[in-house]
């Protein structure tokens, strides 16, 4: 194992990169192994793998490997393709990689059965060719709402038990800390008798974001925490979250998109299952409907009210977002939940009809923030 190809001839690895300055979800690269380094290609640059880089399991599909390792400037991954490209990349590995290797194809092959295990025992497999046809003779949204409705919970929390292993491995997460308290302190008073049990991640990354898995998964970026005034701006972001989540959008929006890919799979004749690991992929960059938006407006408020936490807090945050940065790049959060004007206005006058006095979060802000100041090298 330890025979590395030659350079003349090398055995071309493909897959998707990561890496500082690089599009954050990845660019298509080729890779070869040279004297038991992986030679990187991507977006017209060419890197190199550091001498102690480490091979993981991931991907949305729990099929991939990873090559990972800490590049000058933060954190390089190479996502392996599946098929031809992972034998290439098994021949090239050097001998003392290859234990971890064989680690990471163990655990990839346990989520994948997890995740198999999930739709089977759901039938959304079996339904789905059902699923297609209804989208094709009906309205998506009212075939997509009546099979959502089918889903128990406890099965759409054994999903979002993948999300959080997704988001474990792509993501570097926060596992303890002033934030992390915080951020479930929040989320508990937002929750109090839902019927999911919640998870409260806090990741290291700089991005003003936060988005709600199905199944009770709320991840919330370092980068928001740190942009938010006071703990109550952060609460109203994490409300609208929770909202997300108690009105099954990602859900909805998984559905969905499994749905339409299914139809295609059908109608293409390709029924390899590869149409189940894009539906997954699509859950972080998924983009919600207007309706969807003002619902989770809606019912964030309520729970803030109910929660006794000043319902101002969302509005705020949308102006001291716009007020932190006019004319830079769009905030994530901003591109996937885009500030309609008048939507803070509308927010702040929803807020208004229901009378305070609100108690100020117990929360010292200034540690939350300044425990994040280190976690970023
Ligand atoms: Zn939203």
């Amino acid at each position: 194992m330890s025979v590395t190809p030659s350079g003349s001839s090398p055995h071309t690895v493909t897959g998707r990169f990561f890496a500082p300055g690089l599009d954050g979800v990845g660019v298509p690269a080729t890779g070869f192994w040279q004297h038991g380094r992986l030679k990187v290609q991507a977006a017209d640059q060419a890197w190199e793998a550091a001498p102690d880089a480490r091979v993981q399991s991931g991907g949305f599909n729990a099929a991939q490997l990873a090559l990972v390792w800490a590049g000058t400037e933060g954190e390089c991954r190479f996502y392996v393709d599946a098929g031809a490209s992972r034998t290439a990349f098994a021949a090239g590995l050097p001998a003392h990689l290859a234990p971890q290797h064989h680690a990471a194809g163990k655990a990839s092959a346990k989520v994948e059965r997890r995740f198999r295990l999930w739709w089977g025992v759901l039938g959304v497999v079996a339904l789905l060719p059902l699923l297609a046809l209804v989208l094709l003779l009906t309205r998506v949204d009212d075939a997509v709402g009546w099979l959502v409705k089918q889903i128990p919970h406890e099965q759409e929390a054994k999903l979002g038990d993948l999300v959080l292993a997704q988001t474990r491995a792509q993501m570097r997460v926060i596992e303890s800390g002033p934030a992390v308290d915080a951020v479930r302190q929040i989320g508990q008073r937002l929750t109090t008798g839902s019927s999911y049990t919640y998870r409260w991640l806090v990741v290291d990354n700089a991005e003003l974001n936060a988005f709600a898995a199905p199944g009770g998964v709320v991840v919330v970026y370092s980068g928001l925490l740190q942009a938010a005034k006071t703990p109550e701006e952060a609460a109203g972001v994490i409300a609208h979250e929770v909202a997300h989540a108690e009105l099954r959008h990602g859900l909805q929006g998984m559905v969905k998109a499994l749905g339409v890919r299914a139809g295609a799979a059908v109608l293409l004749g390709d029924w390899s299952g590869a149409a189940l690991g894009q539906a997954m992929t699509g859950l972080l960059e998924m983009k919600f409907s207007r309706e969807a938006e003002e619902a989770a407006d809606a019912e964030g408020l309520r729970r803030l009210i109910a929660a006794r936490i000043n319902p101002t807090g969302m509005a705020d945050f949308m102006d001291t977002l716009a007020k932190q940065s006019p004319g830079a790049a769009v905030p994530e959060l901003l591109s996937t939940h885009p500030a309609s004007e008048g939507r803070a206005v509308r927010l702040r006058e929803a807020a208004k009809a229901h009378a305070g006095p609100w108690a100020p979060l117990p929360l010292d802000w200034a540690t939350v923030q300044g425990s994040l100041k280190g976690v970023r090298p």
